[in-house]
Formats: C-alpha cells, structure tokens, sequence
C-alpha cells in the first residue's frame, strides 16, 4: 500500500489561544496507481493532509505510512520518505531558477549521488512524462516558455526523482486555457500510461471528475464523503454543505451526464433555494 493514514489528527498551535485542530481523525487508504482527488474549500484542511504525507508535518495523533513504513517512527530517514513522495505544490514555477531546462530538472536528483548517465535518464524520463521533447526543451532558458510549459518543467524536477506517489496541489491554478488542458493531458497521460499513483488536490470539480478513480471531500478536517466520481456528485446535500451553490451543482451534474454518468435527474431539475 502507498499510502495508509490512521486516525490522523492534526493540531495548528497545540495549548494557545490559537489552537486549530486542522485534521480530525482522518483515515485513509491509497493503492498502487489509483488516482484520488481531494476537494473541498479552502480551511478544509487538504493542505494539512498533504504535507502530512511526506513528513512536512508530524500528525499530533495518529499513524501515516509510506510504503507500509510508519514515517514518524524514530530513524526514519524523511529523505527516504520524500523520494517516495513527491510534492508539486502551488504555482511550482516559481521556484524554477536554473538557466536551462536540463538544469532546473536535474537539480533534485544531482543531490541524490547519481552517475551523470542516470541523472541525464532521469531527465529525459520526466520530460516524456510531462510531453516535453528532449532536445528541443533540454537547452532553453524556463523563462522563455509558456505558461503551461514552465509548470510541466516544474513537475518533471518532481518527477526526476522518481517519487512512488506523486501529489499535485491545484496543478492548473493561474493557467490560461490553453495551458490548463496541456497540464491536464499530461497528467491524465502519467495516470495512464506509466500507471502512477496520483494524488490531486483541486478546486475544479469538473477537472477530477474527468481524472479521478476517487474522489475524497474534506470538510472541517473531517473526511465527508469517499467514492468515485459518480457516487461522490450524487450526493448532492454533501456538496451544498461544503460550499457549493446550487447552479454550481446543476452545471456539474449536466456535465457528468454527459460523461455518461449515470445522474439522478432531481438534481438537473433542482429549483434555487
Ligand atoms: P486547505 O488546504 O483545504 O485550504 P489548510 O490545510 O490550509 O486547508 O487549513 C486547515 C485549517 O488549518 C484552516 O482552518 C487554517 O486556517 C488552519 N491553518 C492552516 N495553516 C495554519 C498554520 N500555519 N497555523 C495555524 N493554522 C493554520
């Protein structure tokens, strides 16, 4: 198993005044090259999780495994756990900062102690994961690229170090269309195609439902709903109660029909409160 979390509570500043319990008894299971979206608004919580997952931070109570390995057991290496799973948070790009593609890309695994020869095979690996051409990217300055490319750049530096999970937060945010469905085809290809284990965190609701296995909806810390798409967007009280409005709903259900998803017709029919 990938990822296993375990009655895991997470606690923001523990014994003051501003103590916030982000996660609440989260338990949670993901399989080999299951593709699982996390929703819900902002202050759910999907952060806290995330950084959970590769030792950013400590649960205040409760397990996390890695590999069937207990990452917060003493003499865990978090390096170990950080190659395992990799993290493309927020706006990625800026962090690119070398004069080329290769450099920027090559950069997490040069710290790894690899051969040239490998770190060159990783490269070219994780430019074909994100469909970029090797030699007619590898050279260029990932300044001078789009929008869209700079951020595939940004998930290749991720990819190179060849993590076993790879976790996504908002991969599309600040795209322009174009941009958008580049990333998004490219990521849907990594799920199938090379059959990795994604986890996606997103606000887009139209996005998962075309990528997902699974969706997970946090609200308050607190898993609410779990299931695939389909089963997830039937539950319509759910998702009006972590935010969503009404024509919101209408709109995604339209969506999922079309999709073929079989979708109970109140919900298209649904009057505005
Ligand atoms: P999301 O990613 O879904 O927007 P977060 O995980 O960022 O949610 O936040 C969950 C809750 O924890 C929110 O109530 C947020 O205000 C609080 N929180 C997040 N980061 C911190 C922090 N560094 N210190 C204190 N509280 C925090």
């Amino acid at each position: 198993m990938p990822v296993k979390v375990e009655n895991l509570t997470y606690v923001y500043m523990p014994n003051t005044p501003f103590e916030k319990k982000a996660l609440d008894n989260i338990n949670l299971e993901i399989k080999d090259g299951e593709f699982v979206g996390l929703i819900g608004h902002t202050g759910s919580g999907k952060s806290t999780l995330i950084q959970q997952l590769n030792g950013l931070l400590k649960p205040t109570f409760g397990k996390v495994y890695i590999d069937d390995i207990s990452i917060t057991d003493k003499g865990i290496s978090l390096k170990s756990i950080r190659q395992k799973v990799g993290i493309v948070f927020q706006y990625p790009e800026h962090q690119l900062f070398e004069e080329t593609v290769y450099k920027d890309i090559a950069f997490g695994p040069t710290n790894l102690g690899l051969t040239n020869e490998e770190i060159e095979k990783r490269v070219k690996r994780a430019m074909d994961f994100v469909g970029l051409d090797y030699e007619t990217y590898k050279d260029r300055s990932p300044f001078e690229l789009s929008g869209g490319q700079k951020r595939r750049v940004a998930i290749a530096g991720v990819l190179a170090m060849e993590p076993k999970v790879l976790i996504l937060d908002e991969p599309t945010a600040g795209l322009d269309p174009k941009g958008r469905d580049e990333v998004l085809k490219q990521i849907k290809r990594m799920h199938k195609e090379y059959k990795m284990t994604i986890i996606m965190v997103t606000h887009s609701m139209d996005e998962v439902a075309q990528l997902a296995d699974r969706l997970i909806v946090l609200d308050k810390g607190k898993i609410v709903i779990e299931g695939s798409p389909r089963e997830v967007f039937n539950q319509i009280d759910t998702l009006e109660k972590i935010g969503l409005s009404v024509p919101q709903v209408k709109y995604l259900a339209k969506k999922l029909k079309e999709k073929g998803f079989n979708i109970n017709e109140d919900i298209i029919t649904l009057e505005e409160a």
